[in-house]
């Protein structure tokens, strides 16, 4: 027997019409290039959204058809979020720190038709130009400067839309978004995102026990709208109503500090570097930025630190801790604390915290290594696999990347993982970055996150180099604080580190530098040091430290 309960598509519309009959007034923030902020509120957001969806079909958009966008987190990228699949058609949004080649790839891979970028990324656009065979470019203009031959200025665009067309009727497993991964190997990969997983993401990334994030939020997405959708956040925000704080291109620690201030935001989402940066600053100046008391902020994309989980607790600021990746939407698990974990000693809770935490409702987990599923008991290491209904079941129009995909339907993501007793899952390291000495593995991301917890060390970074005897051994690349430079020897670092594992574990050497090269993903680049180190003459002995 069926229930007797309605079929009601879950489509992107319904969260937009929603927000403007219920939160219409509700602000949405967004920094200009020129440090100014635009402000506008959900009632403009939804008329505007629809006057593009609207102005797209009249453009020639078709069912599916791709909206490619090259922008920053503005009011304008948001509009293309809704608008673009309101009118049946897809965004598509491109990483601008990717290599013009690359993303002149995506874009002919994913046939973009149509492209909304902002004005001041016009000159990547015109190294890439010649080689695409985007239709139409319409331009965000965000400086006021002249639009060059060749482009429509997107306020014009929108003021093109015929007044009350009628937007096509959505199906919840129609195609709404496209991302492509930022590959560090091999070409990137596209991930399809339907209503359906999007909406249904949305309502997981409100439980209270994952992000949390309410109508009564102000949430600034540091994370770039190009990056897994700002993991969600925006979708999440125009469902519940939270207001929307955009950061634009201005991602520097002051700027985002004070913007954090001057917009009252309680909930912010990035990267560990961005996160380390604001640290930092906060420890510098500690008393120059009133924020939120218990602001949360959700961190991703790499692996928390436990001494920055540590060192916001003493801000008063509440680190997040969640994994995810572009093909699962991207919030795979979330470390929140069980029921009772709050009366476990601190040392105890932070190990929990600093953990990529366990599986919301509707993702499933395991970790499998030769075939064999292994226990959840913290220890037994193999491939972490997961599946669910944001969880991606292929790529897009690339049958050989099949191999990712079990013969019973599970993803298999490329981190090595383990998971405990009580269902917390911990990222040991990317398989390609595991580091094998003597047979045995080390994990990379360990060693970093004891490194970073020295009180010198803003950055660390640890690699496998080749070696003559044990095949590979640790390298780690450290960036001191600003203020601690030379105020430490390496050997310092290493007999800080020493007592959390066994010898054999410690780097051989530890190398300062200014800085660790970043994926356009804002992650360490562990491939560019791989390649700065492979020839690294090891002391006889394999002790050298400098
Ligand atoms: P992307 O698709 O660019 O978001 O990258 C996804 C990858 O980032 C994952 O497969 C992990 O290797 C890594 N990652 C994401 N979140 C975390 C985390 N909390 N801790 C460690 N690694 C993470």
């Amino acid at each position: 027997m069926n229930g007797t309960m309605m079929e009601y598509p879950l489509t992107l519309d319904h969260l937009l019409d929603r927000a403007q009959k219920l939160f219409g007034g509700v602000e949405i923030v967004s920094r200009l290039p020129d440090k100014s902020l635009h402000r506008h509120a959900y009632n403009d957001f939804h008329r505007r959204a629809r006057a593009l969806a609207g102005a797209l079909i009249a453009a020639g958009l078709g069912p599916g058809d791709r909206v490619a966008t090259l922008m920053w987190n503005h009011y304008a990228h948001l509009e293309v979020y809704f608008g673009a699949p309101l009118a049946g058609g897809v965004f598509h949004t491109l990483n601008p720190r990717l290599h013009p080649s690359d993303i002149a790839y995506i874009m002919n891979h994913a046939r973009d038709r149509f492209l909304i970028i902002d004005d001041t990324l016009l000159p990547l656009f015109d190294r890439i130009r010649e080689h695409v065979k985007v239709e139409r470019v319409i331009v965000v203009a965000l400086t006021g400067k002249p639009l060059p031959d060749g482009c429509e200025d997107y306020e014009e665009f929108l003021r093109s839309a015929p007044d009350g067309a009628s937007l096509p009727a959505l199906g919840e497993n129609q195609a709404a978004g496209m991302c492509y991964t930022s590959a560090t190997t091999g070409r990137p990969k596209g991930v399809v995102y339907s209503h359906r997983a999007l909406v249904l993401h949305s309502f997981v990334c409100a439980m209270a026990d994952t992000l949390g994030i309410s109508g009564r939020d102000s949430v600034c997405p540091v994370v770039p709208m190009f990056h897994a959708n700002a993991w969600g956040v925006p979708f999440t925000c125009t469902m519940v109503g939270a207001k929307q704080v955009l950061p634009g291109p201005h991602l520097d620690p002051v700027s985002l500090l004070d913007l954090f201030e001057s917009e009252g935001v309680t909930v912010t989402a990035g990267v560990p570097t961005i996160w380390l940066g604001i640290l930092q600053a906060l420890e510098r100046e500690p008393s120059r930025w009133k924020l939120v008391p218990g602001m949360r902020l959700a961190v991703g994309g790499a692996a928390a630190p436990e001494a920055m989980i540590r060192g916001y607790d003493r801000f008063g600021l509440q680190v997040v801790h969640a994994w995810g990746m572009t093909e699962t939407t991207p919030v795979g698990s979330v470390s929140v604390l069980k029921r009772g974990m709050e009366s476990l000693p601190p040392d105890e809770r932070y190990a929990y915290r600093a953990k990529q935490g366990i599986a919301p409702p509707f993702v499933d987990m395991r970790v499998v290594a030769e075939g064999k599923e292994m226990p959840w008991d913290g220890a037994s290491l193999g491939e972490l696999q997961v599946r669910g209904p944001w969880v991606t079941a292929s790529y897009y129009e690339l049958p050989e990347a099949s191999g990712q995909f079990t013969q019973d339907g599970w993803f298999c993501t490329g981190d090595v993982a383990c998971i405990d007793a009580e269902g917390y899952m911990k990222i040991v390291d990317r398989t390609k970055d595991l580091i094998k000495s003597g047979g045995e593995w080390i994990s990379s991301v360990d060693l970093e996150n004891a490194l970073m917890g020295h009180p010198a060390v803003a950055e660390a970074a640890v690699i496998a180099v080749p070696h003559p005897k044990w095949g590979e051994r640790p390298l780690a690349a450290v960036v001191p604080k600003e203020q601690a430079k030379g105020t430490f020897t390496p050997g310092e670092l290493r007999d800080f580190i020493a007592p959390k594992f066994p010898a054999w574990w410690l780097p051989d050497a530890v190398i300062v530098v200014d800085e660790i090269p970043r994926t356009a993903a804002g992650k360490f680049l562990k491939r560019a040091l791989r390649e700065k180190f492979q020839d690294w003459k090891w002391e006889e002995g394999g002790q050298k430290s400098e």
